[in-house]
């Protein structure tokens, strides 16, 4: 039997029958591919591969796969980029495990619905069941977390420092650095255990948040051109010439969102990037707050997420001053 901290213990008895049946079901399948969301971030890539590694350390004898589109600044710095998998790769049986996300829309590769047995861990609100079994937890910090416990309860296996080194990123990053009021005892439970692998955490944050002389340059135009609401708004915007003349791209844009996290009477903050994507034209927005749930304005704004942390988006800029208000009025 596994030595597990009682925390652990607990939210593994509250999840015992899904955590029995992903047991079995991984027993089962000789190939498994797993999924993340589209725009990937800290938590869907660092749930995504501490699962494959676990998986690949633990079950040698299985095909383990990956799939998604990659981050433009830590895949490969930080995570491999995904594998490029032809269509003969889904037409063999496969378990599909989904991790850190819930809808259909959102899941980087549709080519899940071949599986022949899909499972799912997510912390994200639930719209419709894409899975047959599901291990759904709004409140945990992080998707990692989630996977984390779970691991932790797998039977005749353990969590080797490769996969323990990506969940720890996952829930370092949801967490927003164990900031946010997600954050639980749980989630220190779990933290713990993975950095008990034997983890060089200095190493891990170090990577995690380097940045480039080039990217300085990007911070000082967003703190000359910020604006605040009157109820304690900070948003800035960062057109397409802009952008261009950064040598940026919208994802890489929001990246500056969190230099207003710590500013007395700055309630919530916004990145708003202009995607120019012709398929999908639209202005992109990272939302974070203090203390406020601004998931609704999110959802209202055509995306969605958690308390403090949301994205949405902007079909038009002319809506901009409608969208502020909206998130001004929480603070009213
Ligand atoms: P972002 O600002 O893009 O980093 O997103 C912040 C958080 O909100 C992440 O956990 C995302 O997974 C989540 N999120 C962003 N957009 C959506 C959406 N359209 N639906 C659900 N969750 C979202």
């Amino acid at each position: 039997m596994k030595r597990l901290d009682p925390l652990v213990k607990a939210y593994g008895r509250r999840f015992k029958r899904e955590y029995a049946e992903f047991f079995k079901e991984i027993g089962k399948h000789d190939r498994i591919i797993v999924f993340r969301h589209i725009k990937p971030d800290f938590d869907a890539l660092g749930t995504q591969m501490g699962l494959v590694e676990f998986l690949k350390a633990n079950f040698p004898e299985k095909e383990i796969h990956y799939v998604g589109d990659d981050h433009v600044t830590f895949c490969p710095r930080i995570f491999p980029n995904a594998e490029r998998l032809g269509e003969e790769a889904f037409e063999k049986p496969f378990m599909a495990v989904i991790v850190d996300v819930g809808d259909h829309s959102r899941i980087a590769d549709p080519r899940y619905t071949k599986a022949d047995y899909v499972f799912k861990f997510d912390h994200h609100p639930f719209n419709a069941e894409v899975a047959k079994c599901s291990v759904l937890d709004r409140s945990a910090a992080a998707a990692s977390e989630i996977v984390a416990d779970c691991l932790l309860h797998f039977p005749h296996t353990t969590i080797g420092k490769e996969a323990a080194k990506y969940l720890y990123i996952g829930i370092v990053g949801d967490s927003g650095r164990f900031m946010y009021s997600s954050t639980t005892p749980h989630t220190f439970a779990v933290a713990s255990a993975l950095i008990n692998t034997g983890i060089d955490i200095n190493a891990i944050y170090q990577n995690m948040y380097q940045k480039k002389i080039e990217d300085l340059k990007v911070t000082a135009y967003v703190l000359s051109n910020f604006k605040v609401s009157p109820h304690g708004v900070a948003y800035y915007l960062l057109p397409q010439d802009i952008q261009d003349k950064f040598e940026i791209t919208s994802e890489r844009g929001k990246e500056n969102v969190n230099v207003f996290s710590n500013i007395e009477g700055i309630n919530a903050w916004c990145s708003i990037t202009e995607d120019p994507n012709p398929k999908d034209y639209c202005w992109r927005v990272s939302i974070r707050s203090k203390k406020a749930d601004i998931s609704g304005i999110a959802n209202k704004w055509g995306g969605g997420g958690h308390a403090q942390a949301s994205g949405a988006r902007i079909d038009d800029i002319k809506d901009l001053d409608r969208f502020i208000k909206d998130l001004d009025d929480l603070f009213a």
